[in-house]
């Protein structure tokens, strides 16, 4: 599988490091829903179709990364630079 980084271009999946999940949201740190943070720290779905992963090109430009991926078929349809990303997010909310 080739991640293509928006600062080196097409590389092996072996130079990137899986982050985690891009979906998921914390709740509120003063919450005290239990259910809530029992899902934020246990329940991990396992998507079929396009999800949204971080992942670090640490074996290049050590760029976090946010990239869409077919977990069907690893399929890559968008990747971008996680702190662009995160600040289009802070600018909708
Ligand atoms: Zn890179």
């Amino acid at each position: 599988m080739l991640i293509p980084c928006p600062h080196c271009g097409p590389r092996e999946v072996s130079e990137f490091s899986y982050q985690g999940d891009a979906t998921r949201t914390c709740p509120e740190l003063t919450s005290t829903d239990v259910k809530a943070w029992y899902d934020y720290v246990y329940n991990r779905p396992n998507p079929a179709g396009p999800h949204r992963e971080y992942w670090q090109h640490s074996g290049g430009c050590r760029a976090h990364l946010i990239v869409t991926r077919d977990t069907r078929t690893h399929e890559i349809h968008d990747v971008a630079f996680a702190r662009a990303a995160l600040n289009r997010a802070g600018e909708q909310a």
